[in-house]
């Protein structure tokens, strides 16, 4: 967050007890004070901000070579099939 603030060099600079002004006088100078909303988000757009965090369903469908369960567009991880094409050869044991 204080990324250029060099902490050291100003604590040279001002000795003792102007070590804390000195800090701060650094961060304002440089515009690295943290970003502080202005007003306080209302419980409404709180809410509305929040209603797109859920964990969504992954999209599964069966395998129609082996009916396993598969996420669609991926490579069936049971048969190695994708559109009905090998494509990773499983080793059977
Ligand atoms: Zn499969």
């Amino acid at each position: 967050m204080y990324k250029d603030v060099n902490v050291e060099n100003s604590v040279l600079e001002f000795k003792g007890g102007f070590v804390l002004i000195c800090i701060n006088f650094n961060r304002t100078v440089r515009g690295l004070d943290m970003a502080v909303p202005k007003k306080r988000t209302s419980k409404s757009k709180r809410d509305m901000r929040r209603a797109n965090d859920h964990v969504k369903m992954p999209n599964v469908s069966n395998c129609p070579q082996c009916h396993e369960p598969v996420l669609s567009h991926h490579v069936c991880p049971n048969c190695g099939t994708y559109r009905g094409k090998t494509v990773i050869l499983k080793e059977e044991a």
